[in-house]
């Protein structure tokens, strides 16, 4: 275990915020840090080294995809997921829970809208064909792929991560929706607990059994919605859980969020959980999102959005964001965003990829990604380098201001 550990640096002061490093096999990561998404093993659109050259540190990839296609074994065989995709540096794999149980049910990370009203366990499967069932031992569900029937438990989710071999997995847990009742997530969250437990246990056996193998971090997953009992209640748990003497490594904060209730969460989780390890925040993004889980104590974030909005023609700027298949690129000779560093703007102009786009070109996919991903970690590059200056404030005000300003603009 002596290859995974977190080491706290600058504080902000009054607040949870921090930066970190996080030692892994693979070399380290600095906190506070964006991952990239590879779900499928694969950055869509990038090499390993574009990558690299947008500043990622980490890459995570998802459990439950490589499970279905390749399979887990396979990418054992290959060496594990950096091996097989080429990357040379950390890898994080999520362990499956929150696709197999997000199937049909119209899940959501972040809900800007309020869900007054709307607290019943009913109106999840309502009209819906649910893909995924649920019970105390693990979940049924159908491949998106073939329709085929697999089921996951704690333990095959861990056995999956093992082969997957990532440097950084997650306990298998039940990921509820803001929608379920308060009587439904406290069951949820007994059942995650002791889902949290097998995971440890199996962690451990696996570790003595495929010894030789480079050590994997192992982060329990809070739940618990939108709470605070509850969250503290499991933070607390997860925070002291130990099994053969394995503990976590690591804390995911999973479960849907409401924007405005997401800083308020984190400092609630944060609060219970040990200084001296990392705590991941799933599926983040947005830039103000971003700056209100550091101050209240997240160390790494990943989220799909970058590089999914990279493929509609979606750029970030420090300007908000805007369309570049609109009329304004059309013959638009600068940069998509002036004084980028990345690739595509030292290199392209907003008219070529105005073009790309019209085109339906597949060069499109790769300089807007390695934009976006370039944006996205930059940013929390940034805001790192504010921590330790002292100026974590002064720089959230400054970006945030001009970031909202002339956000959405077409
Ligand atoms: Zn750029």
């Amino acid at each position: 275990m002596s290859d995974f550990r977190f080491v706290p640096g600058t504080g902000i002061p009054g607040r949870l915020g921090r930066t970190g490093v996080i030692a892994t096999p693979h070399g380290g990561i600095r906190t506070p840090a964006f991952i990239v998404v590879g779900t499928q093993a694969t950055v869509k659109g990038l090499t390993p080294e574009q990558i690299r050259d947008v500043g990622a540190q980490a890459v995570l990839a998802n459990a439950y995809h490589l499970y279905l296609q390749p399979g887990a074994d396979l990418v054992d065989e290959a060496g594990g997921v950096a091996a097989f995709m080429g990357w040379s540096g950390p890898t994080v794999t999520d362990s499956g829970g929150f696709q197999v149980l997000s199937q049909g049910a119209g899940f959501k990370k972040v809900l800007a809208m309020s869900t007054a009203g709307l607290a019943s366990d009913d109106v999840i499967a309502k009209g819906k064909d649910r893909l995924a069932h649920v019970d105390d031992d693990g979940v049924d569900f159908r491949s998106y792929r073939d329709g085929s029937r697999h089921r996951f438990t704690p333990e095959v989710s861990m056995r999956i991560q093992h082969q997957l071999g990532a440097d950084i997995m997650f306990a298998f847990d039940e990921c509820t929706t803001l929608m379920n009742t308060r009587a439904y997530q406290e069951r949820s969250l007994e059942r995650t607990y002791a889902w949290a437990l097998r995971c440890l246990a199996e962690h451990r056996r696996l570790t003595d059994e495929r010894a030789g193998k480079a050590y994997q971090g192992l982060f329990g997953v809070v739940q618990g919605a939108q709470y605070e009992d509850l969250r503290r209640r499991a933070a607390h748990e997860l925070a002291v859980a130990e099994v053969d003497g394995q503990r976590f490594d690591g804390f995911g904060i999973g479960g849907a969020l409401e924007k405005e209730n997401l800083g308020t969460i984190c400092r609630w989780v944060n609060e219970e959980l040990p200084r001296d390890k990392p705590r991941h925040l799933l599926g983040i993004s947005e830039p103000e999102d971003l700056f209100t889980a550091i101050e209240h104590g997240a160390d790494t974030f990943d989220c799909v959005n970058p590089s999914r909005t990279a493929r509609n023609g979606r750029a970030y700027t420090a300007d908000g964001w805007y369309n570049v298949d609109t009329l304004p690129s059309k013959r638009s000779f600068t940069p998509l965003e002036e004084g980028c560093d990345c690739y595509t703007c030292t290199h392209h102009t907003r008219a070529y990829l105005h073009h790309l786009a019209r085109a339906k070109e597949l060069l499109l996919y790769t300089l807007m990604t390695i934009h976006n991903e370039r944006f996205h970690v930059r940013l929390v590059d940034r805001i790192r380098t504010a921590i330790t200056a002292g100026d974590f404030d002064a720089y959230r005000t400054e970006f945030l201001g001009r970031y909202q300003k002339r956000r959405h603009e077409t």
